[in-house]
């Protein structure tokens, strides 16, 4: 059996985990990628001034939201100054996307600052196809590959109930295609581009029902300072992938 420093770690334990639960535990354990693990240790133990009073999670970080999710919200990779160990939470990105969530319904609260706030997702699961904040927000093409495992068991353990995912920006997007194809969806050829407003309808094989696949910019501050992506481009997607869910905003 690999050991949690082994890459062959995540595509072990990935395909064995009987539920998300179990999944997430073995995601928050896993050491395979020597380059991203001592980026997110050196980063937690370094702190931003801002944070430095907070405990810092320094450890990969697991899909967020309930398991009969209908819809999944993935990015690239979590935030390297996040304190709570879930998705989205540690920048500018999370700030807004969790606003656009609870404007829609979708979350408790439009903030995701401490572990023990209370946030809870409605039908929505956050994630991401790398679980480590990497340098530079870039993941090599390994430890995609190293991490893909991971979001391919996730979304097998989802497929029940999910019927929409939002993509948001073309790293994710390029990311999540060989994952969801490694999932058992059928791709188009080519395979579809990105774009804002982007929206691809994976048809049902035997093992898949069919999946809509809808893109949106990275609400990244740099999209949302310059005004490339605004709160109503942003809640426009979620709400149509909602509403494809059956989420009902
Ligand atoms: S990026 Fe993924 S595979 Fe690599 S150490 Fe983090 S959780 Fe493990």
């Amino acid at each position: 059996m690999p050991g949690a420093e082994d890459p062959g770690f995540p595509a072990y334990h990935a395909s064995r985990s009987g539920g998300l639960a179990e999944l997430d535990l073995r995601v928050s354990g896993c050491r395979a990628c020597p380059r991203l693990v001592a980026w997110r240790e050196e980063v937690a133990e370094g702190k931003r001034a801002a944070f430095r009073d907070w405990e810092y999670w320094g450890r990969p970080v697991p899909g967020f939201g309930p398991p009969d999710a209908t819809v999944a919200v993935v990015g690239l990779a979590p935030a390297a100054h996040d304190r709570t160990g879930r998705m989205f939470t540690g920048d500018a990105t999370g700030d807004f996307l969790f606003v656009a969530l609870h404007a829609l319904g979708l979350a408790s609260q439009p903030t995701s600052v401490d572990a023990g706030d209370g946030l809870t997702l409605r039908g929505v699961r956050l994630t991401s196809p790398v679980h480590c904040a990497p340098p530079a927000n870039r993941p090599t093409p390994a430890e995609r590959d190293t991490c893909r495992p991971w979001l391919a068991a996730e979304l097998e353990l989802l497929s029940p109930g999910l019927r929409a995912v939002v993509v948001l920006g073309g790293f994710g997007w390029q990311a999540l295609l060989p994952v969801l194809a490694d999932a058992g969806w059928r791709l188009p050829r080519p395979r579809p581009a990105f774009a804002h407003g982007a929206h691809v309808v994976l048809p049902a094989t035997e093992r898949r029902q069919e999946l809509h696949l809808l893109g949106s910019y990275h609400p990244s501050q740099r999209n949302t300072f310059t005004g490339r992506l605004t709160m109503p481009m942003l809640t426009e997607v979620l709400r149509e992938a909602a509403g494809i869910g059956g989420l009902g905003t």
